[in-house]
């Protein structure tokens, strides 16, 4: 299995230089170049595999024997050791045909542990096979900063710098990520926007000098093994529902903000698993419904909303859907990022379009809906869900039909967002570990959100180990 730019113009490479590698050293995203099938019967082999053993197959056609077996199933054990859930992700019915995938029974309750407990260990790794530090830098709309710190703290040869936008994740967000003292571990608050820090990390990681001097690593789904890590659940999810019922597909409803997620559905499908519906749900940073409703892919005005981690208006993994929309033609793929860059939007085709509508199906879920689907299904069925599940919830509503399956994907725990909870006047309580989080002491620096700025905290951070 070898790997390749969205763009073209990286020689093909392993698993594991595809991990270190983060960002396409041509500006694009790296892919598999050929997506592995799996068949009927092998599918139905793998149907009553533990999450752990299931991880094992699926990560085996991508890591192609760079890693040793018993090596990656040690890595998986641990990683997946961390979780509340001997199930990892378990599935509950909520209504006859609507289960949610419970994806936050890790150490930061939300679903980015589930790659980012893998990618921590897999660092570790690396860097001890080496010798080579791992300096990690990367930015989080809330959930990415807490889970990568969580990932890879008080791990040898690993220092992490985070940029999270000041003032616009939820407090516990805030908390978890800033309450770690530990020296190899930086938070930057920018004074801008996720999408501002996005736009600079990948700035950053395109200046290969810098990227190759302090030896820079990505926790951000532009990294392949998040998408990978996140295949799993879909995959697990089908089997579980498929036991309880006949099954000949399933839809999944999907709380999208970077397309990482539901680009890794996308990628389980293509694979071979029987999905039906990927159904995109957003909040009123709206970009993909628009993109799937009419194929005008256009940024818009910045909105904060009561589903934070989802407040994004670049969604960086839209990069990669759009190498497989375009027949995977990286030449094709570039004249269009290039357009988007200058004109600040894609247009598709209306035969492109029509495809797009055949992936995926859409719905923008506004604040006001958001809240009444928390209330509803917490009157109705006693679930609590948090705001970015009520999202999909919302959305899975709009678009599924009543014959089918649904399995909305629960992203995050509600404790991590109790001012939208106590919104709908519900009291909920809080997890031990989240409480526990109010009285320590907090460990941030506010800064500009332009490139100097945070080159300059970078170099701090990462010079004195780098030789
Ligand atoms: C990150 C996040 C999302 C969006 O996931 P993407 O992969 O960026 O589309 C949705 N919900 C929660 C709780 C998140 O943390």
């Amino acid at each position: 299995m070898n790997f390749v730019s969205t763009r073209g113009n990286v020689s093909k490479i392993g698993f594991i230089d595809t991990v270190l590698m983060g960002l396409a050293n041509d500006g694009g995203l790296l892919v598999p170049e050929k997506i592995p099938q799996i068949s009927a019967e092998k599918l139905e082999s793998m149907s009553k595999l533990s999450y752990q053993e299931l991880a094992f197959e699926i990560f085996s056609y991508y890591v192609n024997g760079e890693i040793p077996e018993a090596e990656l199933k040690t890595l998986i054990e641990k990683s997946y050791a961390t979780f509340r859930s001997p199930e990892v992700t378990p599935v509950q019915k909520v209504k006859d045909n609507m289960y949610v995938l419970e994806l936050f029974h890790g150490p930061t309750f939300a679903f980015k542990d589930i790659a980012l407990q893998f990618l921590g260990n897999l660092y570790s790794y690396v860097s001890k096979k080496t010798g080579e530090p791992i300096h990690i830098l990367g930015a989080t709309s809330g959930d990415t900063g807490a889970s990568a710190i969580e990932g890879v703290r008080g791990k040898e040869g690993i220092r992490i710098c985070i940029l999270h936008p000041h003032g616009k994740v939820s407090k516990v967000q805030e908390l978890q990520m800033t309450t770690v003292d530990d020296p190899s571990v930086l938070n930057l608050a920018i004074q801008g926007t996720f999408d501002d820090g996005q736009r600079i990390i990948k700035e950053l990681f395109a200046d290969l000098d810098l990227k190759n001097k302090y030896h820079l690593r990505a926790i951000n789904s532009i990294n392949f093994v998040r998408i990978l890590a996140q295949t799993v659940y879909y995959f697990y999810a089908y089997f579980h529902v498929k036991k309880e019922r006949d099954l000949r597909s399933i839809n999944f409803s999907v709380p999208t903000g970077n397309f990482g997620d539901v680009f890794a559905g996308y990628l389980a499908k293509k694979m071979g698993l029987p999905v039906g519906k990927l159904i995109v749900a957003t909040n009123e940073n709206n970009i993909l419904e628009q993109f799937i409703q009419t194929g005008v892919y256009m940024p818009g005005v910045f909105q904060s909303t009561y589903s934070p981690s989802m407040d994004i208006q670049v969604a960086s993994n839209f990069e990669r859907y759009l190498y497989y929309l375009l027949d995977e033609n990286p030449s094709e793929v570039t004249t269009l990022m290039e357009k988007f860059k200058t004109e600040g939007k894609i247009v598709v085709s209306e035969e492109q379009l029509r495809q797009v509508q055949l992936d995926f199906a859409a719905y923008g879920v506004e604040g006001g809906e958001c809240l009444q689907t928390i209330r509803k299904y917490h009157a109705q069925t006693g679930y609590l869900l948090d705001p970015h599940t009520a999202c999909g919830v919302a959305a899975y509503e709009s678009c599924n039909e009543p014959d089918e399956v649904c399995v909305t994907l629960a992203t995050a725990h509600p404790a991590k967002f109790n001012e939208s909870i106590e919104r709908c006047e519900i009291q909920q309580t809080f997890p031990e570990q989240i409480s526990q989080l109010f009285n320590k002491q907090q460990h941030l620096e506010v800064v500009e959100a332009e490139n100097e700025e945070i080159v300059y905290h970078v170099e701090k951070l990462f010079s004195f180990s780098a030789k």
